[in-house]
């Protein structure tokens, strides 16, 4: 079975990451944009960063197999930055429309301030204009005030339940995204936060239906193989694995082919690796022997 993971950073992550994941089956991510750590200081350092999602990061998934595709966006934390936030926003007109961007992203409430509102809704109108669908951040703080208003936002700007990952949802939220007709996302996560035999428990009671799980891994404490260690969960708790396929595969791709540019390969087996393969004259071996493997 292929593993779709479409909520990581792999910008933050090795190369031996790549290889653990394609090894346990994840054939396909989503890379969303987000905070990274610190604040930036220029709107330049967002520019070069959405490149590299879409350049660089992209090449080395490749290398060791997997399909990589990004969302784009402002992300809720660096909303509150006067110093970036708009100059972001116009940038974003231009990205949104390269080939790899398959939603804006990552949007939405972290301390849930007013500029975290105004920012959020102009994303939803770009997401309109441009054709995408949008993955929403839910904050770790009031969780549960933080998705109604979400829900609350995206009812009153009339945006598509049908085009709208909810992120990060819990015991708490989860009946609120699927009220709302909105596709669920889940971040399974070492310690903290929802893990395995929680997500198990949600399936049980919510069944497959419009639900995503993902490891949300970045440069934090946290863990890319998470959306293997599930389905490996779900089999031992005797989910269906028709039910499994639908939760890491079929929905992400149903998903996030609303924006016209997801061609994952209809293929069970993995994509074909060459690292002879350059990006801009680099490559990611440092000397080590290219795996070629056969056409
Ligand atoms: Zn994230």
């Amino acid at each position: 079975m292929r593993l779709f993971d479409p909520h990581i950073h792999m910008t933050s992550r090795t190369t031996d990451d790549y290889e653990r994941m394609a090894a346990a089956g994840i054939a396909a991510v989503v890379e969303p944009a987000f905070w990274v750590g610190q604040p930036r200081t220029h709107v330049g350092t967002f520019e070069d960063y959405f490149l590299s999602l879409l350049g660089w990061e992209r090449f080395r998934a490749s290398q060791f197999g997997v399909q990589h595709f990004c969302a784009l966006a402002l992300n809720p934390k660096e909303a509150n930055n006067p110093r970036v936030a708009d100059g972001v926003l116009a940038l974003l007109a231009e990205y949104l429309e390269k080939d790899g961007v398959v939603a804006v992203g990552e949007i939405g409430f972290d301390d849930q301030t007013d500029a975290e509102e105004r920012y959020f809704a102009a994303q939803l109108r770009l997401a309109r204009e441009h054709d995408l669908p949008v993955l929403i951040h839910t904050p770790h703080r009031d969780k549960k005030r933080g998705t109604e208003r979400t829900l609350a936002l995206l009812r009153r700007l009339e945006f598509p339940p049908a085009l709208t990952l909810v992120d990060h949802n819990t015991e708490e939220t989860l009946p609120l995204t699927l009220a709302a007709g909105c596709w669920a996302g889940h971040s399974i996560y070492p310690t903290t936060k929802l893990d395995e035999a929680r997500m198990v428990a949600l399936i049980r009671q919510y069944g497959a239906e419009r639900i995503l799980v993902n490891s949300a891994a970045d440069w934090g404490v946290s863990d890319p193989l998470k959306v293997a260690k599930t389905v490996a969960a779900m089999r031992d708790a005797g989910i269906a694995a028709d039910a499994i396929e639908t939760i890491v595969w079929r929905n992400p791709v149903r998903f996030f082919a609303q924006s016209g540019r997801l061609d994952v390969a209809d293929a069970p087996a993995p994509s074909r690796v060459d690292q002879r393969a350059l990006f801009e004259g680099n490559s990611v071996l440092r000397g080590q022997p290219a795996r070629v493997d056969p056409a």
